[in-house]
Protein backbone atom coordinates (compact mmCIF):
# COMPACT_ATOMS: atom_id res chain seq x y z
CA UNK A 1 0.00 0.00 0.00
CA UNK A 2 1.05 3.41 -0.96
CA UNK A 3 0.60 6.66 1.24
CA UNK A 4 0.01 9.61 -0.42
CA UNK A 5 -0.53 13.13 0.66
CA UNK A 6 -0.28 15.22 -2.08
CA UNK A 7 -3.38 15.31 -4.99
CA UNK A 8 -0.59 15.36 -7.88
CA UNK A 9 0.53 11.98 -6.44
CA UNK A 10 -2.89 10.63 -5.85
CA UNK A 11 -3.57 11.44 -9.31
CA UNK A 12 -0.84 10.55 -11.07
CA UNK A 13 -0.98 6.89 -9.05
CA UNK A 14 -4.72 6.13 -10.78
CA UNK A 15 -3.66 7.52 -14.19
CA UNK A 16 -1.25 4.68 -13.79
CA UNK A 17 -3.82 1.92 -12.57
CA UNK A 18 -6.06 3.35 -15.24
CA UNK A 19 -3.56 3.04 -18.58
CA UNK A 20 -3.35 -0.77 -16.81
CA UNK A 21 -7.30 -0.79 -17.04
CA UNK A 22 -7.43 -0.94 -13.63
CA UNK A 23 -11.15 -0.35 -12.06
CA UNK A 24 -11.18 1.87 -9.21
CA UNK A 25 -12.98 1.60 -5.87
CA UNK A 26 -13.02 4.80 -3.50
CA UNK A 27 -13.87 4.45 0.07
CA UNK A 28 -13.40 8.31 2.39
CA UNK A 29 -13.85 8.19 5.77
CA UNK A 30 -12.04 10.42 8.79
CA UNK A 31 -10.00 8.57 9.86
CA UNK A 32 -10.40 6.27 13.56
CA UNK A 33 -10.59 3.10 11.51
CA UNK A 34 -12.82 0.29 12.80
CA UNK A 35 -14.11 -2.72 11.60
CA UNK A 36 -17.26 -1.05 9.76
CA UNK A 37 -14.85 1.09 7.75
CA UNK A 38 -13.14 -2.05 6.55
CA UNK A 39 -16.46 -3.75 5.17
CA UNK A 40 -16.60 -0.40 2.62
CA UNK A 41 -13.15 -1.55 1.95
CA UNK A 42 -13.69 -5.17 1.40
CA UNK A 43 -16.76 -4.29 -0.25
CA UNK A 44 -14.74 -2.17 -2.71
CA UNK A 45 -12.25 -5.14 -3.37
CA UNK A 46 -14.42 -7.83 -3.57
CA UNK A 47 -15.94 -5.99 -6.50
CA UNK A 48 -12.49 -6.36 -8.25
CA UNK A 49 -11.36 -2.33 -7.65
CA UNK A 50 -8.31 -1.09 -6.88
CA UNK A 51 -8.94 1.06 -3.80
CA UNK A 52 -8.30 4.12 -2.77
CA UNK A 53 -9.21 5.24 1.20
CA UNK A 54 -8.73 8.85 1.94
CA UNK A 55 -8.74 9.56 5.58
CA UNK A 56 -9.55 13.68 5.92
CA UNK A 57 -10.87 14.96 9.17
CA UNK A 58 -12.78 17.54 6.93
CA UNK A 59 -13.29 21.31 8.94
CA UNK A 60 -15.97 22.54 7.04
CA UNK A 61 -18.57 19.71 7.93
CA UNK A 62 -18.16 20.16 11.95
CA UNK A 63 -20.29 22.95 13.73
CA UNK A 64 -18.13 25.73 15.84
CA UNK A 65 -19.23 23.75 19.26
CA UNK A 66 -18.53 20.29 17.92
CA UNK A 67 -15.86 17.68 18.24
CA UNK A 68 -13.30 19.11 15.05
CA UNK A 69 -9.98 19.74 17.48
CA UNK A 70 -10.65 16.85 19.80
CA UNK A 71 -11.58 14.08 16.05
CA UNK A 72 -9.37 11.34 17.13
CA UNK A 73 -6.27 11.41 14.85
CA UNK A 74 -4.37 8.34 14.71
CA UNK A 75 -3.05 7.87 11.18
CA UNK A 76 -0.02 5.26 11.49
CA UNK A 77 -2.51 3.17 13.40
CA UNK A 78 -5.59 3.73 10.49
CA UNK A 79 -2.73 2.57 8.03
CA UNK A 80 -2.15 -0.48 9.51
CA UNK A 81 -5.54 -1.34 9.20
CA UNK A 82 -5.88 -1.01 5.67
CA UNK A 83 -2.56 -2.55 4.64
CA UNK A 84 -3.76 -5.56 6.50
CA UNK A 85 -7.17 -5.46 4.02
CA UNK A 86 -5.51 -4.85 1.20
CA UNK A 87 -6.25 -1.50 0.08
CA UNK A 88 -3.59 -0.42 -2.21
CA UNK A 89 -3.66 3.49 -1.90
CA UNK A 90 -4.05 5.72 1.32
CA UNK A 91 -4.26 9.43 0.29
CA UNK A 92 -4.30 11.57 3.88
CA UNK A 93 -4.67 15.05 2.06
CA UNK A 94 -3.59 18.17 4.55
CA UNK A 95 -6.43 20.66 5.05
CA UNK A 96 -4.14 23.48 2.93
CA UNK A 97 -4.22 20.82 0.46
CA UNK A 98 -8.01 20.53 -0.05
CA UNK A 99 -8.73 24.11 0.89
CA UNK A 100 -5.82 26.42 -0.24
CA UNK A 101 -6.11 30.14 0.71
CA UNK A 102 -8.54 31.43 -1.59
CA UNK A 103 -10.71 28.70 -1.86
CA UNK A 104 -14.48 29.85 -2.47
CA UNK A 105 -17.17 27.51 -3.23
CA UNK A 106 -19.20 25.34 -1.40
CA UNK A 107 -22.10 22.59 -2.64
CA UNK A 108 -25.34 22.93 -1.34
CA UNK A 109 -28.11 20.58 -1.94
CA UNK A 110 -31.89 20.96 -1.00
CA UNK A 111 -34.59 19.57 -0.20
CA UNK A 112 -33.65 16.31 2.13
CA UNK A 113 -30.66 18.64 3.76
CA UNK A 114 -33.35 20.72 5.86
CA UNK A 115 -34.34 17.49 7.40
CA UNK A 116 -32.93 15.10 10.97
CA UNK A 117 -29.17 16.41 10.67
CA UNK A 118 -29.52 18.95 8.66
CA UNK A 119 -31.76 20.72 11.02
CA UNK A 120 -30.29 20.43 13.90
CA UNK A 121 -26.52 20.92 12.71
CA UNK A 122 -26.16 23.32 10.90
CA UNK A 123 -23.90 23.76 7.94
CA UNK A 124 -23.11 19.96 7.85
CA UNK A 125 -24.30 19.40 4.93
CA UNK A 126 -22.84 21.50 2.76
CA UNK A 127 -19.38 20.72 4.58
CA UNK A 128 -20.12 17.34 3.42
CA UNK A 129 -21.21 17.64 -0.07
CA UNK A 130 -18.38 19.94 -0.42
CA UNK A 131 -15.34 17.77 0.37
CA UNK A 132 -17.57 14.44 -1.27
CA UNK A 133 -17.57 16.55 -4.37
CA UNK A 134 -13.79 17.20 -4.14
CA UNK A 135 -12.88 14.10 -3.70
CA UNK A 136 -14.83 12.10 -6.02
CA UNK A 137 -13.41 14.44 -8.95
CA UNK A 138 -9.90 14.02 -7.44
CA UNK A 139 -10.22 10.11 -7.09
CA UNK A 140 -12.37 9.51 -10.44
CA UNK A 141 -13.20 6.19 -9.50
CA UNK A 142 -15.85 3.77 -10.81
CA UNK A 143 -17.81 3.00 -7.42
CA UNK A 144 -17.44 5.02 -3.93
CA UNK A 145 -18.70 3.21 -0.94
CA UNK A 146 -20.66 5.02 2.01
CA UNK A 147 -21.84 3.18 5.14
CA UNK A 148 -25.94 3.05 5.85
CA UNK A 149 -25.30 4.22 9.33
CA UNK A 150 -24.82 7.53 8.07
CA UNK A 151 -28.48 7.05 5.81
CA UNK A 152 -29.31 10.85 5.04
CA UNK A 153 -25.59 11.63 3.92
CA UNK A 154 -25.84 8.42 1.63
CA UNK A 155 -28.93 10.65 0.16
CA UNK A 156 -27.15 13.82 -0.26
CA UNK A 157 -23.97 11.86 -2.07
CA UNK A 158 -27.02 10.15 -4.33
CA UNK A 159 -28.53 13.53 -4.64
CA UNK A 160 -25.41 15.44 -5.40
CA UNK A 161 -23.63 12.98 -8.21
CA UNK A 162 -26.94 12.34 -9.88
CA UNK A 163 -27.80 16.54 -10.37
CA UNK A 164 -23.98 17.33 -11.40
CA UNK A 165 -23.10 14.45 -13.35
CA UNK A 166 -20.18 13.06 -11.56
CA UNK A 167 -20.23 9.40 -13.05
CA UNK A 168 -18.92 7.43 -9.46
CA UNK A 169 -21.40 5.20 -9.05
CA UNK A 170 -22.22 5.19 -5.46
CA UNK A 171 -22.97 2.26 -3.11
CA UNK A 172 -24.38 1.54 0.02
CA UNK A 173 -23.28 -0.51 2.57
CA UNK A 174 -25.19 -2.18 5.28
CA UNK A 175 -24.48 -0.47 9.23
CA UNK A 176 -22.22 -3.08 10.85
CA UNK A 177 -23.20 -3.55 14.70
CA UNK A 178 -21.43 -4.40 17.73
CA UNK A 179 -23.07 -7.76 19.33
CA UNK A 180 -25.42 -5.53 21.19
CA UNK A 181 -26.48 -3.42 18.30
CA UNK A 182 -24.64 -0.45 19.15
CA UNK A 183 -23.61 0.89 15.79
CA UNK A 184 -19.99 0.95 14.95
CA UNK A 185 -18.61 4.44 15.09
CA UNK A 186 -15.43 6.22 15.33
CA UNK A 187 -17.29 8.29 18.76
CA UNK A 188 -17.85 5.41 20.70
CA UNK A 189 -14.12 5.50 21.99
CA UNK A 190 -15.76 8.95 23.69
CA UNK A 191 -17.73 6.66 25.65
CA UNK A 192 -17.20 5.60 29.17
CA UNK A 193 -18.25 2.24 30.77
CA UNK A 194 -21.46 3.56 32.07
CA UNK A 195 -22.90 5.74 28.85
CA UNK A 196 -21.79 2.63 26.82
CA UNK A 197 -23.63 0.19 28.76
CA UNK A 198 -26.73 2.35 27.87
CA UNK A 199 -25.91 3.12 24.35
CA UNK A 200 -27.55 0.03 23.26
CA UNK A 201 -30.45 1.39 23.66
CA UNK A 202 -30.62 3.84 20.76
CA UNK A 203 -31.24 0.49 18.69
CA UNK A 204 -33.44 -1.14 20.95
CA UNK A 205 -35.56 1.90 20.86
CA UNK A 206 -35.64 1.87 16.87
CA UNK A 207 -36.25 -2.04 16.86
CA UNK A 208 -39.25 -1.74 18.84
CA UNK A 209 -40.76 1.69 17.83
CA UNK A 210 -40.72 -0.35 14.10
CA UNK A 211 -42.63 -3.25 15.69
CA UNK A 212 -45.12 -0.86 17.18
CA UNK A 213 -45.56 1.34 14.01
CA UNK A 214 -46.23 -1.95 11.76
CA UNK A 215 -48.47 -2.93 14.63
CA UNK A 216 -50.58 0.44 13.44
CA UNK A 217 -49.86 2.63 16.81
CA UNK A 218 -50.20 6.46 16.56
CA UNK A 219 -47.14 7.10 15.42
CA UNK A 220 -46.89 10.85 16.73
CA UNK A 221 -47.41 9.23 20.09
CA UNK A 222 -44.78 6.63 19.74
CA UNK A 223 -42.17 8.76 18.73
CA UNK A 224 -42.65 11.25 21.46
CA UNK A 225 -43.27 8.48 24.20
CA UNK A 226 -39.98 6.91 23.18
CA UNK A 227 -38.05 10.12 23.01
CA UNK A 228 -39.11 10.79 26.42
CA UNK A 229 -37.98 7.45 27.44
CA UNK A 230 -34.03 7.82 25.32
CA UNK A 231 -34.31 11.14 27.87
CA UNK A 232 -35.26 9.70 30.99
CA UNK A 233 -32.47 6.90 30.38
CA UNK A 234 -29.64 10.17 30.35
CA UNK A 235 -29.65 10.19 26.46
CA UNK A 236 -30.29 13.89 25.10
CA UNK A 237 -32.33 13.41 22.06
CA UNK A 238 -31.63 15.57 18.87
CA UNK A 239 -34.06 14.39 17.00
CA UNK A 240 -36.24 11.01 16.50
CA UNK A 241 -38.43 10.41 13.40
CA UNK A 242 -40.04 8.43 11.25
CA UNK A 243 -39.12 9.40 7.87
CA UNK A 244 -39.01 8.90 4.03
CA UNK A 245 -36.10 7.10 3.34
CA UNK A 246 -35.08 9.62 0.31
CA UNK A 247 -36.42 12.55 0.86
CA UNK A 248 -35.95 12.46 4.47
CA UNK A 249 -39.22 14.40 5.54
CA UNK A 250 -41.33 13.14 8.49
CA UNK A 251 -44.03 10.85 7.83
CA UNK A 252 -46.99 10.09 9.88
CA UNK A 253 -48.62 7.65 8.28
CA UNK A 254 -47.19 3.80 7.59
CA UNK A 255 -45.45 4.15 4.16
CA UNK A 256 -43.29 1.37 2.69
CA UNK A 257 -40.99 4.00 2.34
CA UNK A 258 -40.54 4.99 5.99
CA UNK A 259 -37.56 4.46 7.88
CA UNK A 260 -36.83 5.51 12.03
CA UNK A 261 -33.94 7.81 12.45
CA UNK A 262 -32.36 8.72 15.74
CA UNK A 263 -29.64 11.19 16.70
CA UNK A 264 -29.16 11.44 20.64
CA UNK A 265 -25.77 12.63 23.01
CA UNK A 266 -25.11 10.85 25.89
CA UNK A 267 -21.70 11.69 27.86
CA UNK A 268 -19.32 13.20 25.00
CA UNK A 269 -20.65 11.29 22.29
CA UNK A 270 -23.18 12.39 19.47
CA UNK A 271 -24.69 8.88 18.24
CA UNK A 272 -26.62 8.53 15.10
CA UNK A 273 -28.59 5.81 13.97
CA UNK A 274 -31.64 4.63 11.60
CA UNK A 275 -33.98 1.08 11.24
CA UNK A 276 -36.33 0.00 8.25
CA UNK A 277 -40.08 -0.57 8.93
CA UNK A 278 -41.21 -2.65 6.64
P1 LIG B 1 -16.54 8.40 8.90
O1 LIG B 1 -15.08 8.10 9.03
O2 LIG B 1 -17.28 8.37 10.19
O3 LIG B 1 -16.80 9.61 8.06
O4 LIG B 1 -17.14 7.18 8.09
C1 LIG B 1 -16.62 6.81 6.83
C2 LIG B 1 -17.60 5.90 6.15
O5 LIG B 1 -17.79 4.73 6.94
C3 LIG B 1 -18.97 6.54 5.96
O6 LIG B 1 -19.46 6.20 4.68
C4 LIG B 1 -19.77 5.92 7.05
O7 LIG B 1 -21.16 5.86 6.77
C5 LIG B 1 -19.18 4.53 7.11
N1 LIG B 1 -19.47 3.92 8.42
C6 LIG B 1 -19.10 4.38 9.65
N2 LIG B 1 -19.60 3.58 10.61
C7 LIG B 1 -20.33 2.61 9.98
C8 LIG B 1 -21.10 1.48 10.41
N3 LIG B 1 -21.24 1.18 11.71
N4 LIG B 1 -21.67 0.70 9.47
C9 LIG B 1 -21.54 0.99 8.15
N5 LIG B 1 -20.83 2.04 7.68
C10 LIG B 1 -20.24 2.84 8.57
Amino acid sequence: MKTVQSLKQCREIVATWRKEGASIGFVPTMGALHDAHLSLVRQSLRDGHKTIVSVFVNPKQFGPNEDYTTYPRVLDADAELLRGAGVHLLFAPTVEEMYPAGFATHVHVGGLTQFLCGATRSGHFEGVATVVTKLLNQVQADAAYFGEKDWQQLQVIKRLTADLDIATRIIGVPIMREDDGLALSSRNRYLNANDRAKAPLLNITLRSLAEDILAGGDIAALLKTAAHGLNENGFAVDYLEFADARLLSPLRNLDKSGRLFVAARIGGARLIDNWPVN
